[in-house]
């Protein structure tokens, strides 16, 4: 292993390792700290789900996947965060950063958020999304980690007891040279972090160069851009190869839909026109297990080559009908429930290329098929990669489609990928 990275959500990690797969690291991701041995790959990714946990147990687990991924020989570590800086005063940015510098015994970290292919970039220090600065772009309202600042090295520093200084816009331009003279400065001079200006992904992948002998990297996806060609400018990564070849995928193909979100929805009614559709009526039959034996009892004699699609999801007066009769958090749980137990019923029944949407969904169907990593492959759209889970049994081909992704015809070309 050549790059250990520790995410602190799932699409976060999921988003990243698609990055590193498009720049030539072979790549799986790991779901939560765990223990044990790691699967073979050139980068591999620790999914927590640490972005609004306690810091305490933030920092321990951002340790405990640090110990692994140490273990098994990774060379640089890169702290992926949110593109959009998302934390609170107590962090856990800071925190977190603060325990994996410490244990790497590393001087200096250089940390840039930046995204431009998604309109986050950083100019003079300030975090913008689109147009508009952070605390002005929506984010101020977040429920959980509301944005209010949108100037980093003021956020970065109200979270960590180190002090942080800002690599700026001129130096950046200057190049991979200039940056790692500013970087090398900034550490002289004391400082824990480097915040790096970056506008374009040109910006990053001049960071990148310069930060190729940094311990510690903290950043969005966009951070990560220029690290593979270190790799190969040091000989230990094969110059450009697909790095995103799965093992050929055969079995029954199925979607499974719990997202309720509107992209989704559109998918669901896009798919209508092109394979076999169950929806679930939970309100008719609240059981989880009822439920999952109704639609394998449908789903049984229609499984093949083309897909069968099987939603939970629902438009927003159903979903009202139903948690105003059982409660918000039962009646997700209960279609949570009913689709992991679908999805291992179609597993049992040869299902072996399967998409899941919507993210508490995936993470559910994931739990119950005791699913601990994914390989990653080619991408269908935008964050959302075909992937291989190689350790389960039987192996099989995944697609983990957070509720909001996707163009409209996602899971009738997904199918195309694989
Ligand atoms: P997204 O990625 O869009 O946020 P999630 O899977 O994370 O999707 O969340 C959707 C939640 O909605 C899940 O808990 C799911 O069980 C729940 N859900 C799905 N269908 C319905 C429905 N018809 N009524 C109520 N809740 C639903």
């Amino acid at each position: 292993m050549l790059l250990g990275a520790i995410a602190d959500d799932m699409t976060g990690a999921t988003d990243l390792a698609s990055t590193l797969v498009r720049e030539g690291m072979r790549t799986v991701q790991v779901i939560g700290p765990g223990a044990g041995p790691l699967p073979e790959a050139d980068a591999v990714v620790v999914a927590l789900k640490s972005r609004t946990a306690p810091v305490a147990q933030a920092v321990a687990e951002s340790l405990a996947a640090l110990e692994r991924l140490l273990a098994h020989g990774a060379r640089q570590i890169l702290f992926k965060i949110c593109s959009t800086f998302d934390s609170t005063p107590e962090g856990n940015i800071g925190p977190v950063a603060d325990a994996l510098l410490a244990r790497l015994g590393a001087g200096l970290a250089p940390v840039c958020p930046a995204f431009p292919a998604n309109g986050r970039t950083v100019y003079q220090g300030y975090l913008f999304v689109g147009s508009a600065l952070l605390n002005e772009s929506g984010m101020e309202n977040h429920p959980l980690t509301p944005m209010r600042d949108a100037h980093l090295p003021r956020l970065l520093g109200a979270q960590t007891t180190g002090s942080v200084g800002l690599v700026p816009f001129p130096t950046v331009e200057g190049g991979p040279r200039a940056i790692r003279a500013a970087l090398e400065e900034l550490r002289a001079a004391g400082r824990r972090y480097a915040v790096v200006d970056a506008l374009t992904d040109a910006h990053l992948r001049a960071l990148g160069e310069a930060a190729a002998d940094a311990a510690l990297l903290v950043g969005g996806s966009g951070i990560a851009l220029g690290l593979p060609e270190n790799f190969r400018r040091a000989g230990l990564l094969p110059p450009r190869r697909d790095a995103a070849a799965l093992p050929p995928a055969a079995g029954h193909a199925a979607v499974l839909a719990g997202s309720c979100s509107r992209a989704t929805l559109g998918q669901i009614a896009h798919a209508r026109t092109a394979m076999p559709c169950l929806e679930l009526d939970p309100l008719a039959t609240p059981d989880a297990a009822a439920l999952a034996a109704e639609a394998l009892a449908w789903a049984g004699p229609r499984l093949g080559p083309t897909p069968v699609l099987i939603a939970a999801s629902a438009p927003p007066d159903r979903v009202a009908a139903l948690q105003q009769r059982l409660g918000r958090e039962a009646a997700g749980t209960l279609l949570e429930q009913a689709l992991a137990m679908i999805a291992e019923g179609l597993i049992a029944r040869g299902v072996r290329r399967l998409v899941v949407a919507g993210g508490e969904t995936s993470g559910a169907v994931l739990q119950r098929l005791g699913i601990r990593s994914l390989r990653i492959g080619a991408e269908i759209d935008p964050g959302v990669p075909w992937t291989f889970a190689e350790e389960a049994e039987p192996p099989l081909h995944l697609a983990l489609k957070s509720g909001n992704f996707g163009a409209p015809d996602f899971f009738v070309r997904a199918f195309r990928h694989v």
